[in-house]
């Protein structure tokens, strides 16, 4: 062996099933999985479960050309944030001061995270805005239809229908809030009221629109109103009958945030309130249920994030979006003991389809305990229960929605390219 290997021992668990065997890493690489494959390097007790690399395909890491929100969070932070959750690949948003939103802009933010040079890889999302035209290179897009953190929004929705007609079958993530019924509500007394279920609901039946006008593979982001998932199931059904696009990623697919599936608006009081602020908001209990069982039985298709964090300062003036990182893999553990998920279904949620989510624009392939598979894994334990606390965080802006909270297991250990990072 040279040093370049690692066996690692425990109960592998991959889309297909749960089985106790051996990873062989070699080269950054899976080079072998099997029952039996030499002295293991590290043996992961009974109550540990070995998972490929997990992703979160819904970050702001806020770093840009600019520096100006670097004092929110750095990639630098981020991907330290990334790892202390059992995370080794991201997506970053584009809703920068400098919006990546041509080729040169694009190339300037990918500059950065190169010289970065981090253990966690990162995907750069380009941004939709009114006027904008395709990159020459591949990449995923991202269009904000109401107005949310940035200036990279519409004001209508013809002037999104124009702009998209531009980047047919192209890879496109929507966030779902009608502009023009957010404008409606603007006066409404509470951030949940002034942003309700209808707002969400009318532009996700819009961006369906789109998706089939315009031949894109669609991604929904934080999906958080149950009302809405029939209308996904449907979808669905349509696209799958007529097959994939040019990438292996199916048509349309959802995320859901840990946050949509842990709060609702029954537990918003006066001192978490301006903590909890997120678009789209914290919602019912009725929609908080709908959204843990769209990850359980596969309506959802990637536990995303949303990380979007803001100082302290800006949170209680009223900023929009919470910190996620340092927590993705508690909240696992907690769906895998408290809500009985299969590990498969977990495996398929946070490691292989953020896995093929990524594929078309990254060297490596992600989220398989399979040979050719980058040799990036996180273990979680079930037995060992962790408590969130600030001075734990790794997080640039120091704080957490579930300070307090106790999930009932934890990060074991992450490896990325064979190499133990925490
Ligand atoms: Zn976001």
């Amino acid at each position: 062996m040279d040093k370049h290997s690692t066996i690692l021992e425990g109960w592998l668990a991959d889309i297909d099933g749960v089985r106790w065997g051996q990873i062989l890493i070699a080269d950054d690489l899976i080079a072998a999985v099997g029952p039996s494959l030499g002295k293991p390097d590290r043996a992961f007790p009974e109550s540990c479960l070995i998972f490929a690399g997990m992703g979160d395909i819904h970050i702001h890491a806020r770093e840009d050309v600019t520096g100006q929100h670097n004092y929110k969070e750095t990639f630098n932070t981020a991907s330290a944030a990334a790892l202390h959750g059992g995370v080794v690949h991201v997506a970053d948003m584009p809703n920068n001061p400098a919006a990546p939103i041509d080729d040169a802009s694009y190339a300037a933010k990918e500059a950065l995270v190169r010289q970065a040079n981090l253990p966690v890889t990162f995907t750069l999302y380009a941004g939709i805005g009114p006027g904008t035209k395709p990159l020459v290179g591949n990449v995923p897009y991202k269009a904000y239809m109401g107005p949310s953190v940035g200036d990279l929004f519409f004001t209508s929705l013809e002037q999104l229908d124009e702009t998209l007609a531009h980047y047919r079958g192209q890879n496109v993530s929507f966030h779902c809030e009608d502009p023009l019924l957010l404008d409606q509500h603007k006066s409404a007394a509470t951030h949940e009221a002034r942003r309700p279920p209808e707002c969400e609901l009318s532009a996700v039946r819009f961006a369906l629109a789109m998706i089939e006008k315009h031949q894109l593979t669609g991604k929904l982001c934080h999906f958080s109103v149950g009302e809405g998932l029939p209308l996904i199931r449907e979808a669905k059904r349509r696209y799958n009958a007529q097959g994939q696009n040019r990438s292996s990623i199916p048509r349309l697919t959802i995320e859901v945030t840990p946050q949509h599936v842990l709060f609702d608006t029954a537990q918003i009081i006066a001192a978490n309130r301006p903590w909890l602020q997120m678009n789209p908001p914290i919602r019912s209990s009725a929609d908080r249920a709908a959204m843990l069982e769209a990850l359980r039985d596969g309506t959802a298709d990637y536990l995303a994030t949303d990380h979007a964090p803001h100082s302290t300062e800006e949170k209680q003036q009223g900023h929009s979006g919470m910190p996620q990182l340092d927590t993705y893999g508690p909240f696992v553990a907690w769906l895998l003991v408290e809500k009985h998920f299969k590990p498969e279904r977990i495996a398929e949620l946070c490691c292989a389809n953020p896995g093929r989510f990524v594929a078309p624009y990254q060297k490596e392939k992600f989220g398989r305990l399979l040979p050719g598979y980058v040799g990036s894994l996180t273990v979680l334990d079930l037995a060992k229960p962790v408590t969130i606390r600030r001075e734990d965080l790794k997080t640039k802006c120091g704080w957490s929605p579930f300070e307090g909270m106790t999930f009932p297991g934890s990060v074991a250990a992450v490896y990325v390219r064979g190499e133990f990072v925490g």
